[in-house]
């Protein structure tokens, strides 16, 4: 049977320092529910439950604090694995040695927010830039750098 059945009263949207927001549930028999605010919203318009197994809330524009009917779906487990990766394959860069535009591998995706060198689109051109460093061409950035984004040809 569902507890959807049994709401007594609800408490919130409660938003969480990761501006995920839930509810507290209580039902008729006195117990506690702690249920994310999406997923209850659509429960409710829904009259059922989510199969947790099978079943997850999608938010379409990835806002987790965009509650609004529109933002929530619901995808499959598989269907939302196939969106993350989707989502990963899409990003492009410019290779801040030569300029050419790139799909940046999942470790550089990684570091791209961590005003670090490069990206760059190939081993070649991290050793060139190692290389102009080395030999004085008038860059300021710090040689160690380039590790980090070190391209990689198994992602
Ligand atoms: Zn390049």
């Amino acid at each position: 049977m569902s507890y959807l059945d049994h709401i007594k009263k609800v408490y919130g949207p409660y938003t969480r320092k990761d501006n995920r927001q839930h509810v507290v549930i209580i039902l008729d028999d006195g117990s506690k529910k702690t249920v994310s605010y999406p997923k209850y919203l659509k429960e409710l318009e829904l009259g059922r439950e989510l199969d947790v197994n099978l079943e997850t809330i999608d938010h379409v524009n990835r806002n987790f604090t965009d509650g609004s009917e529109d933002n929530i779906q619901i995808l499959t487990r598989s269907e939302n694995s196939a969106k993350s990766a989707k989502r990963r394959a899409d990003v492009h860069d410019n290779c801040v040695w030569c300029g050419t535009r790139f799909k940046l591998s999942t470790s550089q995706l990684r570091n791209k927010s961590r005003d670090k060198a490069g990206p760059f689109c190939s081993r070649s051109c991290v050793g060139l830039y190692g290389k102009s460093l080395q030999n004085n061409c008038g860059e300021r950035l710090d040689r160690r750098d380039i590790k980090v984004t070190y391209y990689r040809n198994d992602d």
